[in-house]
């Protein structure tokens, strides 16, 4: 894999799974390692599926076996072509290929059926007239056993007929499921005769109204994992419950072969959401611009931010895999984009809260090129040319009245460096009428260009600037926490979490020029401020920028105040 040089273990993960494949790889179980990531095609993905898609497509290459790509596409009713475009997207931009190893459930449809009747014929699966209330009740709960169906001992031709007769379409949606009949006092209710067809009149993405019945997850997971010939199939905790069935199902099918499955933690993050779910609802009422919006920690959304791939698969190696759900800080994720940032982004000057800045010594004509380096992170890093004037912008914040002694920029009398410029010293500050600075006014040394200083003498400070007279006028959009609790909904309803500062636009910034060729997707640091990606609606005549991260992490300085 690309970029593990930061893992703390030089031989590249392990965990308890990695262990298992070895050992089975070592015993001779398995000659060829195949796993698989099996996204349902009924939303975007998000940071949690990126870390079943490092998982997956990690072990694949690491154990020198394929990892498949499979849409488990078995309920129409939500799932859209719309999604399963953008989901093989994602995966390809994380960095993994599946190779020729692209598959549906749905392709599988008519083997699904086949061994449906071959569990009748066994008499092991009927079809039931309960309603979906009914069969509830009839499920007992945890310390119940549950009842058995009325029909539960119908004859298997009888069986074979009436679940025929669904496929044919004689019964209204709803009206008659196929069932397992394995064991309606189980212990593990998954275990009392679970639902394996339902009647659903839904066109398919992909099969069209060929079906008018479809599998449910259980029927199809374990059995497509079959038929692909997966060796160990991993799923997160939730699905350890249903493991005895998907162990059941494969004892009494004719398979062709035995995979395995093991469940690990999935990955919660503070201060979003990972449920789909509710992700689909912070779209579809609008709370966010869409699924790409920036605050989203869907894949396509952080992209869009500006967060390397190789920095979330970083962040993914280095939570590592365990038994546990947990929940992992955002400022954990945040100082994992800002290490690979740091080395890789190469710094810009942008003021976002622009005050004007005059040199009264500075010849009114004059303008000069000055060398800026790219990347002081890397010793490798070329020098750029930026335009200097007698006019600039600078921060607002940077200017402070009578200021106390700790301040170190300007300040009427003090000396700051204009960063790869020149030493200035304020001398007088203008304003309008509600006392708000409208221009500053400083002197410069122009005995101190490139910001050397010429005698030895130091600036208790370095600010930035960028030319008025070449600055690119560019929106600015500073995006914080989606939510401002660590874990939404705990307190209150979910909603009532989202944080009303997570976008501060900042219509009037002023940016060098060299900012006018920026690229989505390839993030800069705008030197003091942060690391920004020009937006995919970026355009020459309207910059757009996204803060991907700030420098520092300011919720963990409110947090210790
Ligand atoms: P749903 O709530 O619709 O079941 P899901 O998040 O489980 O959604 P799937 O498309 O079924 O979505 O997920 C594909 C794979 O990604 C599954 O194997 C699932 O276990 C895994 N996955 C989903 N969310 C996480 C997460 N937060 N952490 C780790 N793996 C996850
Ligand atoms: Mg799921």
């Amino acid at each position: 894999m690309t970029d593990n040089s930061e893992t703390p273990n030089d031989e590249g993960p392990n965990d308890f799974i990695r262990e298992k494949v070895r050992a089975d790889v070592d015993s001779g179980l398995h000659e060829h390692i195949v796993t698989r990531f099996p996204p349902e095609p009924n939303g975007y993905l998000h940071i949690g599926h990126a870390k079943s898609i490092c998982l997956n497509f990690g072990i694949a290459e690491e154990f020198s076996g394929t990892c498949n790509l499979r849409f488990d596409d078995t309920n129409p009713a939500k799932e859209d072509e719309t999604y399963i475009r953008a989901i093989q997207e994602d995966v390809r931009w994380l960095g993994f290929d599946w190779g020729d190893n692209l598959f549906y459930a749905s392709d599988y449809f008519e083997q699904l059926y086949d061994w449906a009747c071959h569990l009748i014929r066994e008499g092991l699966a009927y079809v039931d007239d309960l309603s979906a209330e009914e069969m509830r009740e009839y499920r007992g709960t945890l310390t119940e056993p549950g009842t058995p169906s009325p029909h539960r001992d119908r004859s298997a031709d009888e069986n074979l007929d009436l679940f025929a007769r669904m496929r044919a379409g004689e019964f209204v949606d709803g009206e008659r499921v196929l069932r397992a009949k394995i064991d309606m006092a189980s212990g593990n209710i998954n275990l009392r005769d679970p639902v394996l067809y339902r009647i659903l009149r839904n066109p398919h993405p992909r099969t069209g109204d060929t079906w008018c019945i479809y599998p449910n997850y259980d029927f199809a997971h374990g059995q497509s994992d079959a038929i692909e010939g997966v060796t160990h199939s991993l799923c997160t905790l939730e699905f350890e419950d249903h493991r005895p069935l998907y162990e059941w199902f494969l004892e009494n099918l004719p398979v062709p072969a035995t995979p395995r499955q093991y469940e690990f933690g999935r990955l919660n993050l503070g201060h979003t959401v990972l449920s789909k779910r509710r992700l689909i609802q912070l779209v579809s009422e609008n709370h966010v611009a869409g699924w790409d919006d920036p605050r989203m920690p869907t894949v396509t959304g952080l992209r869009r931010r500006g967060v390397p791939a190789v920095a979330i698969r970083d962040f993914i190696t280095r939570l590592g895999v365990t038994k546990a759900d947990g929940l992992v800080e955002m400022s954990y994720f945040e100082n994992t984009i800002r290490e690979h940032l740091n080395h890789s982004a190469e710094r810009r000057m942008a003021v976002l809260d622009p005050v004007k800045l005059v040199i009264e010594n500075y010849p009114e004509d004059q303008t000069e090129e000055l060398e800026a380096v790219n990347n002081p992170a890397d010793e490798n890093s070329d020098t750029r040319m930026i335009s200097f004037g007698r006019e600039l912008w600078v921060e607002r914040d940077d200017y402070m009245d009578d200021a106390p002694k700790k301040f170190r920029r300007l300040t009427v009398g003090q000396e700051v460096r204009l960063r790869f410029a020149y030493f200035v010293t304020c001398t007088d500050v203008l304003k309008d009428d509600a006392g708000n600075v409208t221009e500053i006014r400083c002197t410069y040394d122009p005995d101190s260009r490139g910001g050397d200083s010429p005698d030895g003498r130091k600036v208790r400070g370095t600010i930035h600037w960028t030319s008025v007279a070449h600055a690119k006028t560019a929106e600015v959009r500073l995006y914080d926490h989606l939510f401002s609790e660590e874990e939404p909904g705990k307190e209150r309803e979910w909603l009532e979490d989202l944080n009303p500062a997570s976008l501060d636009i900042r219509k009037t910034c002023y940016l060098e020029p060299a900012l006018e060729q920026a690229v989505p997707g390839n993030p800069v640091q705008f030197e003091r401020l942060g690391y920004f990606c020009a937006d995919l609606e970026s355009r020459p005549d309207s910059l757009i920028f996204n803060r991907t991260v700030s420098l520092r992490d300011s919720w963990a300085k409110a947090k210790n105040k």
